[in-house]
């Protein structure tokens, strides 16, 4: 079954030089392609849309501040079940909770700054894909 899932590479892994690590991660599945990427810095409007089911909790002023404050990588990619691919190459949310192997397993320390978003289901996939690249057929 061929999906396409939005991922962002956070604005910590752009700072910290990581983005071919990741993005080599991805792109070795079998199968997995990128059909969109891009750098972009975001704004206001444009997280709170994408984080609107977390308004209201405590860490959701913080994580909007952070993801604003350096450039991301966008990407549209596309394969095999890539939504539950990528979440599990991702790793769980919290970075010292993700197994060794795993990006945020590898990679992070800080639950907020855990270096990807990946889509978490079909649904989520559609509507943040519509808010990243509303273009895309
Ligand atoms: P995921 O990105 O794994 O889907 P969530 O949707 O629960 O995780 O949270 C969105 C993002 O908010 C996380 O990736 C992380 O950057 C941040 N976040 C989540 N929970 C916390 C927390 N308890 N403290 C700080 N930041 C958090
Ligand atoms: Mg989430």
């Amino acid at each position: 079954m061929s999906q396409r899932t939005l991922v962002l590479l956070k604005p910590d892994a752009v700072r910290r030089g990581l983005i071919g690590e990741i993005i080599g991660r991805i792109e070795r599945k079998a199968g997995w392609t990128i059909a969109a990427m891009e750098l972009r810095t975001l704004g206001q409007d444009t997280l709170e849309q994408h984080y609107g089911e977390h308004q209201g909790k405590p860490f959701y002023e913080p994580l909007v501040a952070f993801m604003k404050s350096g450039p991301v990588v966008a990407l549209v990619v596309e394969g095999e079940r890539v939504i539950e691919g990528v979440r599990r190459l991702a790793g769980p949310t919290d970075p010292i909770a993700a197994e060794p192997g795993s990006i945020r397993g590898d990679f992070g320390t800080i639950v907020r700054e855990n270096l990807i978003h990946a889509s978490d289901s079909e649904e989520s996939a559609i509507r943040e894909l519509k808010i990243f690249f509303p273009g895309l057929s």
